[in-house]
């Protein structure tokens, strides 16, 4: 099965109006090459400005609630962020479900309201490294990722990201062996969970990606791109990321 490698970039917290010219360099690079799909997660106030000038990158969100509308003070819906411009958003970072407390079953309803919405849904599954000193990351991660995964996941508007908590931000990366047992693992409870729809499905690996270290990851059997925060903030440590795929 030839899967689209797909590089996202999640921005966090970070960025202001003055940071949109490192997507314009980015979308430029997308419109020379559709040999790789790229996107980037600006926060919420960037959403809009990205998306109208920059129109051969996809700009998502960084999370969503699973709600259509109501008293939730703060939070966004669905549709909210797709008036805004974005095309998908991010569901289970480990940051939120950590700092948040977001269970798997409200991930999964994260991933619901998107889909109902007619957007798509990236969806974060990672073990601590307790969990993996602990020996128990496959059996950790791929239970989690079933939990999260909605009823109606399809990989028409699903991705999976896999991103081991302990490699996000940290500079450590794990083994490639490591990954790409992980990653087979997943493909595995894919195709037992929603048939052979599970093969299309594009599975990513985060935690500390760069441009020295992608060409290595992005060989790996059923890894089908990353997510990258820290090196995806400035076009001149995110684009080396897509050259070593495009
Ligand atoms: C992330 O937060 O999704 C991530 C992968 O971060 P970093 O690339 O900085 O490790």
């Amino acid at each position: 099965m030839r899967r689209k490698k797909y590089i996202i970039g999640n921005w966090k917290m970070n960025g202001l109006a003055q940071d949109l010219q490192q997507i314009g360099e980015i979308n430029t690079f997308c419109g020379r090459n559709d040999s790789v799909d790229s996107a980037i997660c600006p926060p919420v106030t960037l959403i809009s400005g990205a998306a109208q000038v920059n129109t051969d990158i996809t700009i998502g969100a960084q999370d969503v609630h699973h709600n259509e509308a109501g008293a939730h003070t703060g939070c966004l819906s669905a549709a909210m962020l797709k008036e805004a411009g974005a095309r998908f958003s991010i569901v289970g970072h480990s940051e939120r479900r950590a700092d948040q407390g977001e269970t798997d079953a409200l991930v999964a309803a994260k991933a619901k309201a998107l889909k109902t919405a007619g957007m798509n849904a990236i969806l974060c599954v990672g073990e601590t490294l307790e969990t993996r000193d602990a020996g128990n990351a496959i059996d950790f991660v791929t239970a989690q990722l079933l939990a999260s995964l909605p009823e109606e996941a399809s990989s028409k508007w699903l991705t999976v990201a896999y991103e081991p908590v302990w490699a996000i931000g940290t500079g450590r990366v794990p083994q490639s062996a490591d990954i790409a047992d992980m990653h087979a693992a997943l493909r595995a409870a894919l195709t037992d969970r929603i048939g052979s729809d599970g093969d299309n499905m594009r599975i990513l690996y985060g935690g500390s990606v760069n441009g020295g270290n992608a060409s290595e990851i992005l060989t790996l059997d059923n890894v089908d791109g990353a997510l990258v925060g820290g090196a995806s903030l400035t076009a001149d440590k995110f684009l080396p990321i897509l050259e070593a795929v495009a």
